[in-house]
């Protein structure tokens, strides 16, 4: 969203028209942004051939994805569910990485029969695997290397404790299963969680996977997942692709002179891609003095933006109505029954009943853990693409909320 001569936009159109024709709550996607981000991502890693998955779960609209796949991205699913959206949004199982946690066999068995790329992160699972499919079926196995990525325990998977992952201490055990069941491990995967600050973390853990590389000579390629940091914060520090891109391509050609088979780098960036992308657009229904503070309640909640009230997240506010009032301290709530808060004294221009805010870097994790917690509707939808707002998901309505219940005999 940017300021332009006193009015704020989104790929061009007002985001003051967007509320007006679709109603607020909404969560408005700018699709240049995505593309510039993109861009930025292949160009940064030009120096060896690199594929990206785009990681669907950070903003799943059919819309969203049509678009990725325009970019020449791929697709990574970690659900069932995901990949049939995915496939139904033009993506061909090729294109498709299934990376899920702890879910059932019976599910790898319906991935495998769409012809998905397979992720493992168990040694039973790898196990079960190697039995039914023998080497019928190419594996990428996902490593845990305990590398602490960020300081959020929350998101970080790669610590110790963490569900995520065979753990790179397995590694013989690993090896042991492959051999008896004659698997092709074409990849071999790493994530070590969402806010990757430092190059050095990427390129140890890289190199981690590059030692372990030699152990497995049908290897195609290494997926060092994601962890790429957007800034939420303006002083906040984001990843810097640009060099981490010229150092782990320079890495990885050194590393394929002396192989037989080269392998690619692949990454599975959602955040990256799309947060900047996304706004939560939402009007201000009551402001609330108390003895504490100022309340601006709007009419969305943590239903909507859960990753304030989960993550202690912290998203931008600004006041679309307003851009050049006064500056005043706001905490700004939702309408949710519960402890709901965006932001506590945040300095905004003047807030009114009836102004349209912006919760910014809302593209990730957004609207895909939305919920209909106090029985409200999830958010409407909408997409700027060449200067044309497109709704994409209409709103629900109580009548939606409704349908799915039933009282028939089981
Ligand atoms: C969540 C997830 C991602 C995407 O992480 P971002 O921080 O949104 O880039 C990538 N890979 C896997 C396996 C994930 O679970």
């Amino acid at each position: 969203m940017e300021l332009h001569q006193g009015t704020y936009r989104i790929g061009g159109v007002p985001a003051l028209d967007i509320a007006r024709r679709a109603g607020t709550p909404v969560y408005v996607y700018d699709a240049a942004i995505m593309e510039r981000q993109a861009q930025r991502l292949k160009k940064a890693f030009s120096g060896t051939p690199t594929r990206f998955m785009y990681a669907c779960k950070a903003l799943g609209n059919v819309a969203v994805l049509k678009h990725m796949r325009s970019l020449g991205l791929g697709l990574d699913t970690v659900s069932i569910q995901e990949a049939e959206i995915g496939l139904q949004a033009g993506f061909t199982p090729e294109e498709i990485l299934f990376t899920p946690n702890m879910v059932s066999f019976t599910e790898y068995q319906r991935a495998v029969g769409l012809g998905l790329h397979i992720t493992i992160d168990s040694i039973p699972v790898l196990e079960r695997f190697g039995h039914t499919y023998g080497a019928d079926v190419p594996v990428c196995i996902r490593i845990n290397p305990h590398i602490m990525a960020g300081g959020n325990e929350r998101i970080s998977t790669g610590h110790v404790d963490s569900k995520f992952g065979i753990s790179i201490h397995q590694l013989r055990h690993v090896e042991r299963i492959v051999a008896t069941h004659g698997l092709r491990v074409e990849g071999l995967h790493m994530h070590t969680g969402s806010d990757i600050l430092d190059t050095e973390v990427f390129l140890r853990a890289a190199e981690l996977l590059l030692e372990m590389a030699d152990h497995f000579p049908q290897l195609r390629f290494l997926d060092l997942g994601s962890g790429f940091k957007v800034p939420y914060k303006p002083e906040d520090i984001a990843t810097d692709v640009e060099d981490l891109g010229q150092r782990l391509a320079e890495r990885i050609r050194a590393f394929n002179a002396q192989r037989e088979v080269p392998v690619e780098l692949w990454f599975e960036p959602g955040k990256f891609l799309v947060s900047e992308a996304g706004v939560l657009l939402v009007s201000v229904d009551l402001i609330k003095q108390t003895t504490a503070t100022v309340f601006a309640g709007v009419d969305s909640g943590l239903n909507h933006l859960i990753r304030p009230m989960l993550y202690g997240a912290h998203h931008g506010i600004v006041n679309v109505s307003r851009p050049a009032g006064k500056p005043r301290i706001y905490t700004v709530v939702g309408y949710i029954c519960e402890t709901d808060t965006f932001a506590w004294d945040r300095q905004l221009p003047e807030v009114q009943e009836g102004d349209v805010l912006a919760f910014l870097n809302a593209g990730a994790y957004g609207f895909s853990m939305a919920s209909n917690y106090n029985a409200r509707p999830r958010p409407a939808e909408v997409f700027v693409k060449d200067g044309k707002p497109l709704l994409i998901r209409r709103r629900e309505t109580v009548e939606d909320l409704l349908a799915l219940q039933v009282e028939q005999a089981l």
